[in-house]
């Protein structure tokens, strides 16, 4: 069976596409408890940090300094969490990760967008929190603004 990602990846369906660079593909996740979480996925199939190559790592690089610089921007970001994670996978029984990073902007304010509050009740700390489903139009609207502020 194919890797979801790569499925995703081939379709560019996998949430919103905002982004590609050489090795990289940036969506916006599906969750956006913190507003503007990104989820940033190796192109190639490929499971883990170790073994990536030196211009994946350099092209990545390249994608930190931009969305950092555009989210900030466009929200007003306190701070970016980087988490590469997999951890799903490996409930599987044959596990057969795909490499992705999660990007998640952290504030020490509310955000208001398109009407909406926007909180991180647990600044300074990584707890789970509820999924914050918003709308297609409202998704729209974030991938506008991001867009509109990436380099
Ligand atoms: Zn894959």
């Amino acid at each position: 069976m194919e890797c979801s990602y790569c499925q995703k990846l081939k379709s560019y369906g996998y949430g919103d596409f905002i982004a590609e660079t050489e090795y990289w593909v940036i969506f916006l996740a599906p969750n956006q408890s913190n507003l503007g979480t990104c989820v940033i996925a190796l192109k190639r199939h490929y499971g883990k940090l170790s073994g990536l190559k030196p211009e994946e790592w350099s092209d990545f690089s390249k994608i930190v300094d931009r969305l950092e610089y555009a989210l900030k921007k466009a929200f007003d970001v306190t701070m970016f969490n980087w988490g590469c994670l997999l951890n799903s996978f490996y409930l599987e029984d044959q596990p057969n990760p795909h490499l992705h990073w999660h990007f998640i902007p952290r504030y020490t304010h509310k955000v208001h967008f398109e009407g909406i509050v926007f909180e991180d009740p647990y600044f300074g700390y990584m707890r789970p929190r509820p999924v914050k489903n918003v709308s297609t139009k409202l998704r729209k609207k974030i991938i506008a603004k991001i867009k509109e502020n990436l380099k």
